[in-house]
């Protein structure tokens, strides 16, 4: 690349957002969806690598932030935009509700002032329930509860699709994505800035800084520093799907000041989660298990739900959270720097994403970015990868339109080769098999790919016979494919 890359017209780009996580993702739609020309960039080679592929999955409402705070005021309006845009986007939610259990006299005294901050926080409709009621919904529930708060507006939702629904979005409407480019440096200036990448330099008027984990080292090059990341450790255990007749709700510890405890909550794939942790550590890429968290889960699991522990372990996983010492949301925009800072978004992200998105185009038009303001499109209609509605495999009429979906690859997740070709031929492929396993559920189920490895992998590296005469289907037709121009410029493929 010679010289540094612009808005492909010679001129910067109006914006850089930095951090391609559900936060940058939704910030990049919803700049590009105003006709702002938006450069959207991550270190990693997909979008949603980060902390945003590693939480608990949980479309919070907001009941039990702190009444006022921002973080608040972008989770309550965030849930209830993301909760229409996952309906309209294919993404998978299901609307559970939670039910916070107390299990001692002192937590069983906490809950009218949880039901009272779900009330300051705008969160009506949560409802204290006595044991009797609690016992009769969850009859698996581990004996000495003492009563419970329900919370009917909580949903759990996949984690996977959101940012790849925001990040498809923002393509079509314009952005462009560059990925492998970690930001080693800016060069602000009075008129643009110039982003320093390991790919070469971007230009633009504007930086959004939603780097995450590393949002202080971006805040710093930016001439900030006020700031420091400390990552939070949460680890988490999912069981196999024949736990999920265990639960029907989210079934929540009574929250501490420090971290919101451990939960036992099913998931959109048919699973079940429990976790995480909270554990400060130096390291920012530190998101191995380790024995003493796991066994700390599995015994607070045994108290929650007994019966689950006895069950199949199909996984382990890690996330960080990006917590500063301030507990709220890290948001302001600097017009004279041209510079906005989302950063600190700890433990909410996810369902903040889209107020959060909302907020920040706002102080960006106040502090003299040019919007379009007009109405919003609507949404990708994304590949749905839920258990609760209709897979391909299960769909007659579409296994007879395209026999592909009625052959099966993975045979715990049941995901069909045409899912694996139409992921692989989407405007936003996946770059490895990771990034395949999250579009599609693939290498994701009990025996974790010991037996489709080899057949996905194989379609993957494009060894699927296509029509006769052409090239497989999921090779994807422009140059710009991750899997053959690893670095640089990356553009959706506009069909
Ligand atoms: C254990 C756990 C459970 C959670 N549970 C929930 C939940 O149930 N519900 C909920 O709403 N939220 C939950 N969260 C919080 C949520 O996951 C985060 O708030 C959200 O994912 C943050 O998104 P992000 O885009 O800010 O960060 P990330 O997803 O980490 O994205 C940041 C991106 O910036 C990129 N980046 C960093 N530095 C650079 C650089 N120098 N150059 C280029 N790119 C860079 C990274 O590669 C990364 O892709 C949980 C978090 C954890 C850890």
């Amino acid at each position: 690349m010679t010289g540094a890359a612009d808005d492909g017209g010679g001129r910067p780009a109006d914006v850089a957002v930095i951090g391609a996580g559900v936060v940058g993702t939704a910030i990049a739609r919803a700049l590009a969806c105003q006709d702002v020309s938006c450069v959207l960039i991550d270190a990693a080679n997909d979008v949603g690598t980060g902390t945003s592929k590693a939480n608990t999955a949980i479309l919070h409402t907001g009941f039990d932030a702190v009444p006022g705070s921002l973080e608040s005021r972008l989770l309550r309006r965030g849930s209830a935009l993301l909760a229409d845009y996952a309906r309209r986007a294919g993404i998978p939610v299901e609307r559970t509700g939670a039910l916070l259990v107390a299990w001692t006299p002192e937590q069983q005294a906490e809950l009218p002032a949880v039901e009272d901050k779900a009330h300051r926080n705008g969160v009506t409709d949560v409802r204290r329930i006595g044991t009797s009621e609690l016992y009769r919904r969850e009859p698996h529930l581990g004996a000495g509860a003492l009563g419970a708060l329900e919370i009917p507006g909580e949903r759990i939702i996949c984690p996977w699709t959101t940012p790849l629904a925001y990040a498809t979005q923002a393509l079509a409407a314009g952005a462009r994505l560059r990925l492998r480019s970690r930001v080693t440096g800016i060069r602000a200036g009075a008129a643009e800035h110039q982003v320093v990448t390991g790919t070469g330099a971007v230009r633009c008027r504007w930086v959004v800084n939603a780097a995450g984990l590393h949002s202080d080292t971006i805040d710093a090059m930016m001439g900030g520093g006020e700031f420091t990341i400390c990552p939070r450790r949460g680890e988490l255990i999912v069981f196999d799907k024949l736990a999920r007749p265990l639960l029907s709700s989210i079934l929540l510890p009574v929250p501490t000041a420090r971290t919101k405890g451990v939960l036992v909550a099913p998931t959109v794939y048919g699973n079940v989660l429990l976790g995480p942790t909270a554990e400060d550590i130096p390291d920012r890429g530190d998101v191995a298990t380790t024995g003493p968290g796991l066994a700390s889960l599995i015994e607070a699991g045994r108290r929650i739900l007994p019966g689950l522990v006895a069950e199949e372990v199909t996984a382990s996983y890690a996330g960080l959270r990006a917590a500063t010492a301030d507990r709220d949301y890290q948001i302001w925009v600097d017009a004279s720097r041209r510079y906005a800072c989302v950063a600190g978004i700890r433990s909410t992200g996810l369902s903040a994403s889209l107020g959060i998105a909302e907020y920040v185009t706002g102080l960006l038009a106040d502090a003299g970015l040019a919007l379009a303001d007009r109405p919003e499109p609507d949404p990708p209609v994304m590949p749905y990868i839920g258990q609760a509605g209709t897979r391909p495999y299960q769909d007659a009429a579409r296994i007879a339109a395209d026999p592909e979906h009625g052959r099966i690859v993975c045979h715990c997740e049941r995901v069909t080769r045409g899912e694996i070709r139409d992921a692989l031929a989407s405007p936003l492929p996946p770059a490895d098999l990771d990034g395949l396993r999250r579009r599609t559920r693939v290498l994701n189920g009990r025996c974790q790919g010991f037996y489709c490895a080899a057949a996905v992998a194989a379609l993957f590296a494009g060894a699927g016979p296509g029509p006769a005469g052409q090239p497989p289907a999921h090779e994807p037709a422009t140059a710009g494919s991750p899997r053959r121009a690893p670095r640089g410029w990356r553009f959706a493929v506009h069909r």
